[in-house]
């Protein structure tokens, strides 16, 4: 099954997200727990945890079509021993929350040096608190997101996501997320060499490890590692590579969810993808 769908806003309470997300005809989707841009939130309440649910087993969403995003301001890198201490508190508890809505995926950006220590030294820290917060909750797979590689961000390589995983003890709960602009900004050429992009993927870091992905063009031209979304079919990457995806065996019964700039479209953007989808796969 090619389950797609887009990043919904939680507003009003979580528990909007999944009629949200049938309104727009999704088959997946993915949302904030909490505020992205603060450090604190309330805990979710009973009745916000339940109706989730109910909306949830209502829409016929169950937790391997969903894939929440942590907040932005986390970075399990982070140089500062406290700072880092502070993100690791707060991905805890998003993979806490994650496990009181009943669901099994949680997406991250894996984290950035900011130019005070090595990739090597950044990543080492990253694989650290990975681990932790593993053994501090039950359930939950971390999903490590690739990215652009803008700034000092790290997760743009698939050595660099295989590298993770590799330090991670329990394979069980750790996984990756491909978001296809991130992918091409970062300089994997998705709209001239699909095959060549996913063999890499596939030798270097394994399809049992892809638990979701985001679909988005790109604004930003091949290698220039910048984090530009754009509506499908409006960007760089072009469609081919999205009707690639959409009939490829590989990838499937994963969330496949729209980040790109114009809700409006949405609906058309779904629609569009699962007219893609061959027969076989539907
Ligand atoms: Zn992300
Ligand atoms: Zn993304």
């Amino acid at each position: 099954m090619k389950y797609i769908g887009a990043h919904v806003s939680a507003a009003g309470g979580v528990e909007n997200a999944p009629i949200r997300a049938h309104k727009i005809g999704a088959t997946a989707f993915a949302f904030f727990t909490k505020n992205q841009r603060q450090w604190q939130a309330k805990p979710l309440t009973e009745h916000s945890i339940e109706q989730f649910k109910r909306n949830c087993e209502t829409y016929g969403y169950q937790p391997h079509q969903i894939l929440p995003h942590d907040s932005y301001l986390i970075n399990l890198g982070h140089p500062n021993p406290e700072k880092r201490q502070k993100s690791l508190d707060a991905f805890i508890d998003e993979l806490q929350r994650c496990e009181q809505l009943g669901l099994t995926l949680l997406n991250f950006h894996p984290g950035s040096h900011l130019r005070e220590i090595s990739e090597a030294q950044c990543l080492q820290f990253i694989a650290e608190s990975i681990n932790t917060a593993l053994d501090q909750t039950q359930s939950v797979t971390a999903v490590i997101e690739n990215t652009a590689g803008q700034g000092s961000n790290l997760g743009y390589q698939h050595e660099q996501l295989a590298y993770l995983i590799d330090k991670v003890e329990d394979k069980t709960r750790i996984g990756v997320c491909i978001d296809t602009c991130h992918a091409y900004a970062a300089g994997y050429d998705l709209k001239n060499d699909y095959q060549g992009v996913f063999k890499n993927f596939s030798d270097v870091v394994g399809f049992q490890y892809l638990k979701g992905m985001h679909l988005n063009d790109s604004k930003a031209v091949l290698g220039q590692k910048l984090d530009r979304h754009h509506s499908l079919g409006e960007g760089e990457i072009g469609w081919t590579c999205f009707k690639q995806l959409m009939a490829d065996p590989r990838i499937d019964n994963i969330p496949m969810t729209l980040e790109t700039i114009d809700m409006s479209i949405w609906p058309e953007e779904i629609q569009q993808l699962k007219n893609f989808i061959p027969p076989l796969l539907k």
